[in-house]
């Protein structure tokens, strides 16, 4: 379930991903959930995967763990995976946010927008044929379009996002399953055709031209206050603090 012959090797995907994680975990763009996370959740997986999930926002249980899905719709996304032949750690699992919103309220639109950068160079390092959109937040996001879940579920497209085009498949989220049988018989529907997705390999690729080459989503910028050497760093307890004192923790997730 990785990728055959990578642009890029493995490594080199994770010590990138690795970049970006580091700014992640420092980003105070959005000051509510800045000073209200326990952790920022980046992501957990297979850096290599062909198929990457993207679901809404971290909840309680991960924000406490620092990995994504790690709560009941985690586990009923496990059980999926596990029915069509894989394993969490075939797959990158992401967030449309990397904060969790207090509450589990819904994202907000300035928060998805601060936050949309940081998706778009995971799915720039990782380069997945298959992306797997959990519910109607990531899919509005990616496909930059409000179209809603129940419209859109099950139905497979071919996106070009950044420099690459995937294959991008919207489906419930495990959560809303979760107390609704039908709900669950769809999304089990859904799930079931995710083997005949992966098996038609990654969409013909965009010509790269040299203008496109200036369309790539930059890494984001690291916030000017941890960006110097010798600057002054959060007190633990403070926003940003306890995420680094995890380090070795969510640096071994990919
Ligand atoms: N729901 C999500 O969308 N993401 C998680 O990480 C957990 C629950």
């Amino acid at each position: 379930m990785a990728h055959a012959e990578s642009e890029l090797a493995a490594s080199e995907r994770r010590d990138a991903l690795k970049r970006v994680l580091a700014q992640a975990r420092a980003c105070t763009r959005c000051p509510e959930l800045a000073a209200t996370r326990r952790t920022v959740v980046f992501g957990s997986g297979n850096a290599n995967a062909e198929l990457m999930f993207v679901g809404e926002a971290p909840g309680a249980s991960e924000d406490e763990q620092g990995i994504p899905f790690v709560g009941r719709a985690g586990k009923l996304l496990e059980t999926l995976l596990e029915e069509v032949g894989l394993q969490r750690n075939d797959v990158f699992i992401a967030n449309t946010l990397k904060c969790r919103p207090p509450g589990n309220r819904d994202p907000l639109p300035i928060e998805i927008e601060n936050c949309q950068e940081y998706l778009h160079r995971q799915v720039e390092l990782i380069e997945p044929t298959v992306i797997c959109t959990l519910g109607n937040f990531s899919t509005k996001l990616l496909r930059a379009d409000p179209t809603g879940i129940t419209r859109l579920h099950g139905q497979p497209e071919v996106l070009t996002l950044g420099r690459r085009a995937v294959r991008l498949y919207p489906i419930f989220h495990p959560a809303a399953a979760l107390y609704t049988p039908r709900m669950l018989e769809t999304l089990r529907e859904d799930f079931a055709r995710l083997p005949e997705l992966l098996a038609l390999g990654a969409p013909e690729q965009p010509t790269t031209d040299p203008a496109a080459e200036t369309a790539t989503v930059p890494e984001p910028e690291p916030p000017p206050e941890l960006d110097r050497p010798g600057a002054p760093q959060p007190a633990r307890g403070a926003p940003g603090a306890s995420e680094r004192g995890a380090e070795p923790d969510q640096l071994g997730l990919f």
